[in-house]
């Protein structure tokens, strides 16, 4: 029995881990949940789950969350801190971030000084703190597992035999401990390409963010359905799996896979590609992460590959979507520069959708903002939301004028 902490437990991911839960109720139990604003739907969820405390980080969300939980005895912890200490509730065995942004850096720092296992979600934490939280995961000695699509394929297909397999001998356990980056030769995320990418005839300057928010494949929240447009989001991907995965940035491709079927690719040096597939549905890998490394019966339908019939597999077109450019400069660069980059993002994006500025302008105002940065050596955390506070600002006033 694992007991799981999810925040962000209202939004998209957050939903799909609450239907995981409520599958393998011997297996997963919720003991904490937090959301950002919305306080009746959190405590009810924490009515339906038996969960005696539940996290509010907006104050006048948190203030009716009480009235709403007095009756039934649930505590309620308000603000960034309340959240930051329910990811360290003792109880917890692992702690699912699905916060929106870099909001969540705090929250995982709580959990892995607690001594809980992370299953993240938001991945803004590696994009922008990746080395510092890397080190810190390591000097914890707890587990930081992929609950991303991508991340969790590639999971997948880079853990030593997880099934006693008749044929062979049982490796020792000092086998199979070479180093990843000795065993693979590269690694390959795809990404459904958005509304956009088999449009080549549209004038991306002229898109709604209603059009945006229209994500052919996967239905998710809204800053990470926007990100998906631009594909701002494959390009944080990518910058997520260098982390998680110690692989240098010129190791890791990206194609354009409109199905979302397969979920990510790892080549090895001997020229064997593996991959994983099922069906577009994140309770895929939301389970992996909480269950791992057991594989139990899932609610989700298995592929149906006849049914599917034909996968399809493009070059993404760099020219009509810069992000990916800016993220392989961010990643040149190292210390600040990332950040800035997510930074910079997280508030082009927010103007995008209060119709502020236009789809281009994302990334415009992304690059804009990089280009005023100098970039400084990132040795601690401080210098992380030093940088990241500059470049909200910088981007606000470019998506003022
Ligand atoms: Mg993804």
């Amino acid at each position: 029995m694992r007991s799981v902490v999810v925040l962000g437990s209202t939004g998209s991911i957050g939903k799909s881990t609450l239907m995981v839960a409520r599958e393998l109720p011997e297996a997963l139990r919720i003991v904490g949940l937090a959301t950002r604003g919305k306080a009746e739907q959190v405590i009810e969820q924490a009515k339906r789950f038996g969960v005696g405390v539940v996290a509010v980080e907006d104050a006048s969300a948190a203030r009716e969350a009480e009235r709403l939980a007095a009756p039934h005895g649930i505590a309620v912890w308000p603000g960034a801190k309340g959240v930051a200490a329910l990811a360290a509730l003792p109880e917890a065995d692992t702690v699912v971030c699905a916060l929106v942004g870099l909001a969540g850096l705090r929250p995982v720092l709580a959990a892995m000084e607690a001594g809980h296992d992370v299953a993240l979600a938001t991945k803004e934490v590696l994009v922008s703190a990746g080395e510092l939280v890397m080190r810190r995961r390591a000097e914890k000695r707890v587990n930081l597992l992929p609950l991303d699509s991508e991340h969790s394929a590639l999971f997948q297909c880079l853990q030593a035999p997880d099934a006693q397999v008749a044929c062979v001998r049982q490796p020792q356990s000092e086998e199979g401990v070479r180093r990843v980056e000795e065993r693979i030769a590269r690694l390959l995320l795809t990404a459904s390409g958005g509304p956009f990418a088999g449009r080549p005839e549209l004038d991306l300057t002229l898109v709604t963010p209603e059009q945006a928010l229209a994500h052919p494949r996967w239905n998710m929240g809204r800053k990470v359905t926007i990100d998906s447009a631009t594909m701002m989001n494959k390009g944080l991907e990518v910058l997520e799996a260098s982390w998680l995965f110690d692989m240098p940035v010129s190791k890791i491709g990206v194609v354009v896979h409109p199905e979302s079927i397969v979920h990510s690719l790892v080549t090895f040096v001997d020229g064997s590609t593996l991959a994983q597939l099922s069906v577009p549905d994140m309770r895929v890998p939301i389970q992996y992460a909480l269950t791992w490394p057991e594989r139990m019966t899932a609610a989700v339908p298995a592929l149906d590959l006849v049914r599917q019939g034909s996968l399809n597999f493009f070059e993404p077109d760099e020219k009509r979507f810069p992000c990916l450019g800016l993220i392989r400069e961010a990643a040149c660069s190292g210390g600040t520069l990332p950040a800035v980059l997510n930074a910079a993002d997280e508030v082009a994006v927010e103007a995008f959708l209060a119709g502020r500025i236009a789809f281009d302008g994302i990334w415009r105002t992304v690059a804009k903002v990089m280009e005023a940065h100098s970039v400084r050596h990132c040795d601690n955390f401080e210098k992380v939301f030093e940088a990241d506070a500059w470049a909200r600002r910088r981007a606000q006033e470019l998506c003022a004028r």
